[in-house]
């Protein structure tokens, strides 16, 4: 790793030291901390604990068990985390994961990183997260739902719509978004729609929600190209994953005229040399549940099924890892830069690791950080909270449009702030210094709480 601005250095050994093992964490604190050297000479006033101390400190961590039964009457216990990282541009906010490997410094790691994405998003809304190491692969729906049910029968009392409002993540999808919510309804007696986002839209959803991750990480390439004269007509995309933001990263790269060639699981990758088929993937990802060696079997010989190696080693003009952190690492940039790629930007969380973004960036390589390129979630999720608050409901197109708009101006403000700071054309340290901006004038704003 390079070396830290010397004032941000005591602020990074104290995260190492008071957060032991949470090596997700420490990345991600280090990754916003080292953008800021030029912003804390700038401004001394957000040095230390004024704001950088206190902001890598959570305002409030929940840990708690969540003991449920399962099919065969056995009791299943499992834990359940929710991190209320910074509330001061507005309510904590922040999806819930449901996967084996979660602990405590992976919802730090993602509460932290939410903070900046939803600054960036210039909309009211601070910065949390959650989840459980539950696993709901091969669980019964009935399994699904008493697990739900068990996880919000602790998390009501620290949620609400003015206190903390959780949304979808890896493993959270709208069954789980619906049980979560039909719990919280039965606990607390109030119909009270603006506490969690996902929602299905006949029971306070928002047009465009399920679509929004993948859909704003491509509007956010979609101006990168722009800027530099190009299209997406004709190119090449390689994504990661095959769930929720990878399946409508693929429709909206396709609505766009760009050729998706292959995609992923964590069993291994398919490649379809001709463009993948987005409806037979999305029903046996979406409808069946399956995994996604099934669509290589189903397509016959047009599309093959790689148990082995990574889905960065075919050869694309763009890359959108989707799947979950640190998928990417340096061989494979250097891969991909080798075979051509010119852009990367991230739909999922943090999935490059810190080599591979050094080694994009020396290539020449354009790279979009998640913070940026993936706040299309979040930013859907508040114009869903507006919706609730005003007990309406907008139309697919209106919707989309606000969004499209939303990601265009999180592209120019990078590339603004990016630019005041002498670093042109430099995507992360422009979401970095931005992001972190709003959220730090707000800080100083409320005194120190
Ligand atoms: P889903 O659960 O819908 O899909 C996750 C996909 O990633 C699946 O295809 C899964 O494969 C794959 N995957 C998960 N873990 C691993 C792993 N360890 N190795 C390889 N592949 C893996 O989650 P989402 O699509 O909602 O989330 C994907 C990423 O996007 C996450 O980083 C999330 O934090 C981020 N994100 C999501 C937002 C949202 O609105 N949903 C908003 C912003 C960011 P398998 O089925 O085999 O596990």
């Amino acid at each position: 790793m390079a070396v830290l601005d010397e004032k941000l250095h005591d602020i990074y050994d104290e995260v190492l030291k008071r957060n032991p093992g949470e090596t997700e964490f420490h990345q991600a604190a280090y990754e916003i901390l080292d953008s800021l050297g030029p912003v804390v000479a700038k401004h001394p006033e957000y040095a230390d604990g004024a704001v950088l101390r206190r902001l890598c400190e959570p305002e409030r961590q929940i840990i708690f068990r969540v003991p449920w039964v399962d099919d065969a009457g056995r009791v299943q216990i499992n834990r359940g985390f929710r991190v209320e990282f910074n509330s001061a541009l507005g309510p904590f906010k922040g999806g819930i994961r449901f996967h084996p490997s979660v602990y405590l410094g992976i919802v730090k790691f993602l509460g932290f990183e939410q903070i900046f994405k939803n600054s960036l998003t210039g909309m009211p809304i601070g910065g949390g997260k959650g989840g459980s190491d539950f696993d709901p692969k091969g669980r019964s729906d009935a399994e699904v739902m008493r697990f739900c049910q068990a996880f919000m029968t602790e998390l009501y009392r620290h949620i609400g719509e003015y206190t903390d409002v959780p949304a979808g993540d890896i493993g959270v999808g709208g069954r789980e978004i619906g049980y979560l919510f039909g719990q919280y309804k039965r606990i607390t007696n109030r119909y009270e729609s603006g506490v969690l986002t996902g929602k299905g839209l006949t029971w306070g959803g928002s047009q465009v929600r399920p679509e929004a991750t993948g859909y704003g990480t491509v509007f956010f390439v979609n101006e990168i190209l722009h800027s530099r004269g190009e299209n997406f007509d004709g190119k090449k995309v390689v994504v990661s994953g095959s769930g929720n933001v990878a399946i409508y990263a693929i429709e909206k790269v396709q609505q766009l005229g760009g050729i998706v060639v292959a995609c992923s699981d964590s069993g291994g990758y398919i490649v379809d040399d001709k463009g993948i088929d987005l409806a037979l993937l999305k029903d046996i990802k979406e409808t069946r549940r399956e995994r996604v060696s099934q669509y290589a079997t189903e397509r016959g010989g047009a599309a093959r099924f790689v148990e082995s190696g990574t889905v960065w080693e075919v050869p694309c003009d763009i890359a959108l890892p989707c799947a979950t952190q640190n998928e990417l690492n340096g061989n494979d940039a250097a891969l991909l830069a080798k075979n051509g790629c010119r852009v990367v930007a991230e739909g999922a969380n943090m999935p490059c690791t810190p080599a591979a973004v050094k080694t994009l960036t020396e290539a020449g390589v354009v790279f979009a950080p998640g913070k940026a390129a993936n706040a299309g979630g979040v930013a859907t999720s508040a114009l869903e909270m507006q919706q609730n608050a005003s007990r309406d409901s907008w139309t697919f197109e209106h919707t989309e449009e606000r969004l499209a708009d939303i990601m265009r101006s999180i592209h120019d403000r990078c590339l603004t702030t990016a630019d005041a700071y002498d670093s042109p054309g430099n995507y992360v340290a422009g979401a970095n210094i931005e992001g972190f901006t709003r959220v730090a004038d707000a800080m100083l704003a409320l005194g120190i709480i």
